[in-house]
């Protein structure tokens, strides 16, 4: 089942609306390539206030634990979620990117429509770090062995190898 829920950001700001829900890991699609199984359920909220220049801003939690992939032995990485994120309110594309230059601001533009399963997917994604690894010498051994096994065809025969990992996956 896909969630679909829009709010318009800008009443949210004007009428200082909150939105709780819960959502599964499953639902989110663009989730699952980093999902190790659909494991836990995701808390989050999204409210419209004014931030201390009074800009209209969207402000979203999110709190949960989700199982990810380890990228390197792709075994199970237990991962809690914390995320707080301000979002400034943008009428145009113009000032999308004048804040773009800004890091200490993240902004998005002004919608009536505003995909709130989708931001908050977002800010998961991007709150991912680079390396989504188990700690040194904490991988399964069992899957990281298979993994090297790969690698070593890969550089013997990278063809082979190749087609073997099309065939299991
Ligand atoms: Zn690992």
């Amino acid at each position: 089942m896909s969630v679909r829920f829009v709010i318009d950001s800008l009443d949210y700001v004007r009428n200082a609306r909150v939105h709780h829900g819960r959502i599964s890991p499953a639902e989110f699609t663009r989730l699952q390539s980093y999902l190790f199984d659909s494991y836990g359920e995701l808390e989050y909220t999204v409210s419209g206030l004014l931030d201390e220049y009074s800009r209209p801003t969207i402000c979203i939690l999110i709190k949960g634990e989700i199982n990810l992939c380890c990228q390197r032995c792709l075994g199970k990485l237990a991962h809690t979620l914390d995320l707080q994120t301000n979002l400034l309110l943008v009428k145009n594309e113009a000032e999308l990117e004048q804040n773009d230059e800004d890091d200490t601001v993240d902004s998005i533009l002004v919608s009536s429509e505003m995909d709130v399963p989708g931001l908050v997917e977002d800010e998961i994604i991007l709150s991912f770090s680079i390396s989504l690894c188990h700690q040194e010498g904490k991988c399964s051994t069992e899957l990281s062995a298979n993994h090297q096994v790969v690698d070593k065809k890969l550089r013997e025969h990278p063809f082979a190898a190749l087609a073997e990992l099309k065939k299991t996956h």
